[in-house]
């Protein structure tokens, strides 16, 4: 160990305590690997603080030897934005230790939480007065608030209650220089000059370090209702969605589209589920409603909107779940697709986003496109279309070997990310440009908005030491 390395990691251990400054490969391996096992990176150290104060002064300190920091959180991100790169000159700072439910305030529904706090813990401590945190996602008992919000994640709720972004009021950020920036407001309306917020939203820890937030509560609904409805194709989800919405308002909490292939697969590789259908349909929406009245409210709203799409021709089928059991049953079919896709083998996956009313078109305009050139390939389409964000997976034809078919995923790519361009869409709905679609990202942004990007950078960061390498 060099002179000047063993001097930095003593300031840092000063500061932590040496238990929480993690030096050795064997201690350090879990941080640098990412979450489906693609890229493993190195870093001089794992560093773990445990207060405010600490994660400002090891970044103080980080500062002073120019030695670049990667926050991260609960390392569930998809596109390598919380490991290190392979130079090994960076440290990782994991904001786990930093997992407190500060203080909920339930009159102002609002609650204060640690950037470390894990997603599922702060649901619990909403439930526990009585009071709703919307967010959810698969990887909730895993992903932390920090990360949720650094890469401001969407999940299944966004229809009703939007984004992370739209789920915090105020944050306390470490800046780049070893600064503490206060700003947990809990205020709904705060006019007071530039939104300093919402710039470290989605940052992807490249602007400083989020270390608490002040998070909107809602109140709990009183019931939840679950249906599968089964259509012949996407543009009659749509107008599914359109009825659903004039019907039911904002009870209407769910709309995940599911292509057959998709439930094929989950049926081939977990036979163990049920599926709803005897009789296969082209295309499948996962409806929720929630009622802040009763359950009779919830399924009465959810019968007549039925009963309208039957009449009308929008759907051939459904089914509603009347027990906790089959909703979570019906649930499983949707969260059981990216399994199934993991077990069945790799695939190039892209998450995109498109105007809700150019979904149809551009499925319809992107598949022969990927057929023309790739003969046979499968298509694993599935995802939130309430919000215009869809799954847009392409797996290797029959007899081709994955391995085979990832060396095409640039060409790949281009036909989607050249589509979505086409029909107005983004290359990245919920899951941040990281290192991954970094390169992709330039195709995508004008130069005018590069050049802010980078303007916002070099001003908050001008040593570039916060997560160098990733989005820009
Ligand atoms: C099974 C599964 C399902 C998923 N489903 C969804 C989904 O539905 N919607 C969705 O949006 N995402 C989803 N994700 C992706 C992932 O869970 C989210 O991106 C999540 O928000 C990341 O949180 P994390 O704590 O794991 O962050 P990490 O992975 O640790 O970090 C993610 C990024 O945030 C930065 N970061 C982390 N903490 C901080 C901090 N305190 N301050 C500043 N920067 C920080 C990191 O540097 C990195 O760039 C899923 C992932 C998995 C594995």
């Amino acid at each position: 160990m060099t002179e000047t390395l063993s001097a930095f990691l003593d300031q840092c251990r000063a500061i932590v305590g040496a238990d929480y400054v993690l030096d050795l490969d064997a201690d350090k391996a879990a941080f640098l690997t990412d979450q489906r096992g693609r890229y493993t990176g190195r870093a001089l150290a794992v560093l773990r603080p445990a207060t405010v104060a600490e994660v400002a002064a090891l970044v103080r300190v980080c500062a002073q030897w120019r030695v670049p920091i990667v926050p991260q959180g609960g390392n569930t991100g998809l596109v390598l934005g919380s490991v290190p790169d392979a130079e090994g000159g960076a440290v990782v700072l994991s904001l786990a230790r930093m997992n407190a439910v500060r203080q909920v305030d339930a009159v102002n529904r609002t609650m204060t939480v640690d950037a470390g706090c894990i997603l599922q813990h702060a649901q619990e401590a909403a439930a526990a007065q009585g009071c709703l945190f919307p967010l959810s996602l698969a990887a909730e008992g895993t992903c932390t608030i920090g990360g949720n919000l650094a890469t401001n994640a969407g999940g299944t709720a966004v229809l009703r209650y939007g984004n992370t972004r739209d789920l915090c009021l105020g944050l306390e950020v470490v800046t780049p220089q070893g600064e503490i920036w206060n700003g947990l407001r809990g205020l709904r309306k705060d006019n007071t000059g530039y939104d300093l917020r919402d710039l470290f939203i989605g940052a992807e820890g490249t602007l400083g370090v989020i270390t608490g937030a002040v998070l909107k509560l809602y109140p709990q609904p009183k019931a939840a209702i679950t249906a599968l409805a089964a259509l012949p194709s996407p543009v009659h989800a749509l107008r599914l969605l359109n009825l659903m919405q004039d019907h039911c308002g904002a009870s209407l909490t769910g709309f995940e589209l599911m292509s057959q292939y998709c439930l094929a697969l989950v049926a081939r590789e977990f036979p163990q589920l049920p599926q709803p259908f005897k009789t296969p349909h082209a295309q499948y929406v996962l409806l929720e409603l929630s009622s802040s009245e009763s359950e009779a409210h919830a399924v009465g709203l959810l019968e007549r909107a039925i009963g309208a799409a039957l009449d009308g021709n929008v759907i051939d089928d459904a089914v509603v779940a009347t027990s906790m059991a089959q909703s979570t049953g019906l649930w499983q079919l949707r969260e059981h697709i990216p399994l199934a896709q993991a077990k069945a083998g790799k695939n190039i996956k892209h998450d995109i986003s498109l105007p809700v009313s150019r979904i149809a078109d551009f499925i319809a305009a992107t598949g022969p496109k990927l057929e023309a050139a790739f003969p046979g390939c499968q298509l694993v389409c599935f995802g939130h279309l309430g919000d215009g964000n869809l799954h847009y997976n392409v797996a290797p034809p029959d007899g081709v070997s994955n391995d085979e078919f990832l060396h095409k995923q640039d060409e790949v790519n281009r036909v989607v990310y050249d589509s979505v361009e086409v029909f107005g869409g983004s290359i990245s709905a919920e899951h941040g440009i990281g290192v991954l679609k970094r390169d992709e990202l330039v195709h995508h942004k004008s130069a005018v908005e590069l050049n802010m990007m980078r303007a916002i950078k070099g001003a908050l960061d001008p040593l570039g030491i916060m997560n160098p390498g990733k989005i820009l």
